[in-house]
């Protein structure tokens, strides 16, 4: 069983991503080709907004997203305590101040009543400057963006949206990577969406922050002269063949792939009602893009034990995350310092299922049949 199958989803849509590859290389335009910028204008419109910039990975949409609106040394930048290491590491190689939040037990997702607390004991000291909340779509659930706006608003934070886990997301009908002012995603293949290799975007609707980060991008062009650099950038760019492959997931993503993953879910629920687990939430009105499900057990030694048990039989499980960001040997001794109780809590329960939209229903029974062996 595979934890997260690429392989097959490459066999379903082979036919068309075999001839999209083929036509890039055909056609030799390798960076920047015609297929950058449908890709682009593709999710602009279906995650509802104005502008989509691709850029090279997950993690350099969030170094862009934080450094175009200039954070740096000075500014405390609130971040969840349980999340994918880049979310702290942005901002603090862009020198600001991480500054870490407990996650909500169920959602998995930054608390908002911990933020204001957060808020107001850095506020308290004035030695740092509130400036940002990067909040993150852990698993595939949007975070709690009606509070966390309200929250934004009035303090005056930027809100930037880590949707590299999230996108296909819902809250309502408004998409991930729509929320707070400025959304990034990831293209790691084993994301929602994924690419063959790397690759990332920035969403925003604002056209002066669009354009600015299209010249960060590419070493801080002036306009589209490459060669006139009017400020410092990156090289950071997403390329044609990965944004070929791309435009066929992304139907497939919207067709099919988000419904079958969400079916499987499903299955989940039914499959571990019975078990002393503490299952995925999903509040009401939101929707999941499901990159990963992710079970609590009742303690440490059990999660451990039952990760062992599966993958004796051939069931792989991951643990996300094995230690909450504040734990993380370059933040040891940093100010502010949250202990996050819930976070270091969950880093010793939870357990990752094996999830992905080509999963079949006696793939999920024999997870479930296996987990249950072990409560018996
Ligand atoms: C994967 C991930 C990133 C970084 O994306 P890359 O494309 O791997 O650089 C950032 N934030 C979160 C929450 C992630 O899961």
């Amino acid at each position: 069983m595979e934890f997260r199958d690429l392989k097959k989803q490459y066999q379903v849509l082979k036919p068309q991503i075999d001839a999209a590859v083929e036509a890039v290389c055909t056609n030799a335009t390798f960076i920047g080709g015609a297929p950058v910028k449908e890709l682009e204008r593709e999710m602009a419109e279906y995650v509802g907004r104005k502008h989509c910039i691709t850029c090279a990975n997950g993690t350099d949409a969030l170094l862009l997203a934080e450094k175009v609106y200039g954070i740096g040394p000075g500014d405390a930048v609130f971040v969840p305590d349980l999340t994918f290491f880049s979310t702290a590491e942005t901002v603090a190689s862009l020198g600001a101040m991480p500054v870490f939040v407990d996650v909500d037990k169920r959602t998995f997702n930054i608390d908002p009543a911990k933020l204001e607390e957060a808020i107001a004991r850095v506020t308290a000291t004035g030695e740092l400057t509130p400036r940002a909340i990067v909040a993150v779509d852990l698993f595939g659930l949007p975070a709690d963006y009606e509070k966390l706006e309200c929250i934004a608003q009035k303090y005056n934070l930027l809100l930037v949206e880590d949707g590299a886990q999230g996108f296909g997301g819902q809250i309502g009908n408004r998409r991930a990577c729509s929320f707070g002012d400025i959304a990034t995603t990831s293209f790691f293949p084993a994301k929602p969406l994924g690419c063959y290799g790397d690759g990332g975007a920035i969403f925003t609707d604002d056209d002066a922050i669009a354009e600015l980060l299209r010249s960060l991008c590419v070493h801080g062009k002036n306009g589209q002269d490459k060669y006139d650099n009017i400020r410092l950038g990156f090289n950071s760019r997403l390329d044609t063949v990965q944004a070929a492959i791309l435009k066929i997931k992304l139907k497939a993503f919207r067709e099919q792939e988000l419904d079958a993953v969400n079916q499987v879910a499903g299955w989940y629920n039914e499959a571990l009602s019975d078990l002393p687990l503490v299952l995925p939430m999903i509040p009401e009105g939101y929707y999941s893009s499901w990159a990963q499900y992710t079970v609590q057990l009742p303690d440490r030694e059990k999660r451990d034990a039952v990760q062992a048990a599966l993958k004796a039989q051939g069931i792989p499980t991951m643990i996300y995350y094995p230690k909450a960001m504040h734990q993380q040997g370059v933040f040891a001794g940093i100010p502010y310092e949250n202990t996050c109780p819930v976070t270091q809590e969950l880093c010793g329960t939870v357990l990752s299922l094996p999830m992905h939209p080509y999963m079949e229903q006696a793939d999920v029974l024999r997870v479930a049949e296996a987990l249950k062996r072990e409560f018996i």
